[in-house]
């Protein structure tokens, strides 16, 4: 076998979170980087809790992402048979007992108890095996277990904090611990980098590993070496939260973040490349990310700081790809993909193509994201521009100077020569004229003209307009401030 295999082994039951998303990328990295294989496993043996739009969800962010697996995806619940059949040896083997215990009988007898969990009381009753006994695994008295994580060394587990835990229940189920360590097993997993929340679990599949490298007829594999991925925390250093954190990279997409900023970013959750700079190719990720590197303390998941970062990727982009890479949130029409619950300002027919060419390079200065793009530049495109009432209200309906000047600009733009130069050179002069410095003389032409008082800049805006429909709209701004 050559170079190292790695999985990563989601469970479908919910939107793709950005924590699996960082789990994925640091397996992604590894692999590409070391040569090695990159599995995808969807666990899908919680059938209440599965949904198949879950699957489909982690199947589409991982291509959004660009992370392309090597082998699958296979899911859990086709491999059964191997969970099986893995249980009955590690049963044959005297690693595993029956139980008959009932919750309450359990509940009752071990009140009280220094040791918390099952006592063990059927660990030696010899227990005839049926369909109401559940088996355990005999975890031994004394000793350690550890686990060898390269994140944080090896990690050791007194075994008196463990108890005898079921393995398969009374209904023949066998549960997700032995199913995932026989999955590494089968797919001769080297390495399991995956989230700090599973690392409490792990010392139990460490211990079903060594058994059944004990047990007869089971081929030894040897164990894989853990990576537990640092915590994804919030604003207050909490855990993130599935409900209060935005923490679906759905939603990211849709709100128009470029698949290689979210990946240089993910990349940072715990991770950091060599020198200073953050803002790194993926081919640049791939060939510095080890393992060894990640941090063991919690990562802030920043969403200013991504966002800002996804600004730097849009300001990166030529303006063809800018153009391209918009399509789906202003002309979703023309884009196979469309982002989720969206809706375009302007219809197919009113918006302008060879228009938009030519106003994209003003907009991909000022957006962070491309979910941003639409409001900016709707002015554009529809007949009136959507008016922010209160903005107008200070910025020109009570505001006599500003009325002049807007009256003023009507005569001089009428007759000047079209362009952003000769725009910029006239309304620093109408602004003289009723003693407005430019900033101030802008905004009302901009708010008249756009509706709000921020935007792309004006002047070039303005000679795209054309000088009919800013001449229009600067009589209906003065139309509306008449009584
Ligand atoms: N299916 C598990 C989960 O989504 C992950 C298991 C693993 O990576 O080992 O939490």
């Amino acid at each position: 076998m050559t170079g190292p295999r790695v999985r990563f082994a989601p469970s479908p039951t919910g939107y793709f979170h950005v924590g699996s998303a960082r789990t994925s990328l640091f397996n992604w990295l590894f692999a590409r980087q070391s040569g090695g294989t990159f599995i995808l496993r969807i666990e899908d043996t919680d059938v209440e809790r599965n949904r198949d739009e879950w699957h489909q969800g982690i199947i589409s962010a991982m291509a959004w992402l660009g992370m392309d697996f090597d082998e699958g995806p296979f899911l859990q619940s086709e491999l059964r048979r191997d969970h099986e059949s893995a249980a009955e040896a590690l049963f044959a083997g005297g690693y595993l007992y029956p139980c008959d215990c009932t919750r309450e009988q359990i509940d009752e007898r071990i009140k009280g108890n220094a040791k918390p969990g099952y006592d063990g009381f059927c660990r030696d009753r010899a227990v005839t095996r049926s369909s109401s006994t559940a088996l355990r695994f005999r975890v031994p008295d004394d000793g350690v277990t550890v686990v060898p994580d390269l994140i944080r060394g090896d990690v050791t587990f007194p075994h008196d904090s463990y108890e005898d835990f079921i393995v398969v229940k009374s209904n023949g189920g066998v549960l997700y611990p032995l199913a995932n360590a026989v999955d590494d097993r089968t797919m001769h997993i080297t390495h399991v980098i995956r989230g700090e929340d599973l690392l409490p679990t792990t010392p139990k599949q460490v211990m079903m590993w060594e058994a059944l490298n004990h047990c007869d007829d089971v081929a030894f594999v040897a164990l894989p070496l853990y990576a537990h991925l640092p915590m994804l925390v919030n604003e207050q250093r909490k855990k993130l939260s599935k409900r209060k954190d935005p923490v679906a990279v759905e939603s990211y997409r849709d709100q128009g973040y470029l698949p290689d900023a979210f990946v240089n970013y993910l990349s940072l959750l715990g991770w950091s490349p060599r020198g200073d700079e953050e803002i790194v190719a993926r081919s640049t990720l791939i060939e510095q990310f080890r393992l060894e590197d990640v941090s063991h303390s919690p990562a802030f998941f920043d969403v200013k700081k991504m966002t800002h970062m996804n600004g730097e990727y849009v300001r990166q982009l030529s303006p063809e790809a800018f153009i391209e890479q918009s399509a789906p949130w202003v002309a979703p029409w023309s884009s196979p993909w469309r982002p989720t619950d969206r809706t375009v300002p302007w219809t197919e027919d009113q918006f302008d193509a060879a228009l938009y060419t030519r106003v994209a390079p003003l907009v991909q200065e000022r957006v962070a994201t491309l979910g941003e793009i639409p409001t900016m530049i709707e002015f554009f495109f529809l007949d009136a521009p959507t008016i922010d009432v209160a903005a107008f209200d200070k910025t020109i309906r009570n505001d006599p100077i500003a009325q002049t000047l807007l009256a003023v600009a009507i005569e001089r733009f009428g007759e000047l020569e079209w362009n952003a130069a000769v725009l910029h050179e006239a309304t620093i002069e109408i602004g003289e004229a009723v003693g407005l410095a430019l900033r101030k003389a802008q905004a009302p032409i901009r708010c008249a003209v756009t509706g709000t008082l921020v935007g792309p800049p004006l002047f070039e805006s303005l000679e795209l307009l054309g000088r009919e429909r800013t001449l229009v709209r600067l009589l209906d701004a003065l139309a509306r401030c008449s009584p």
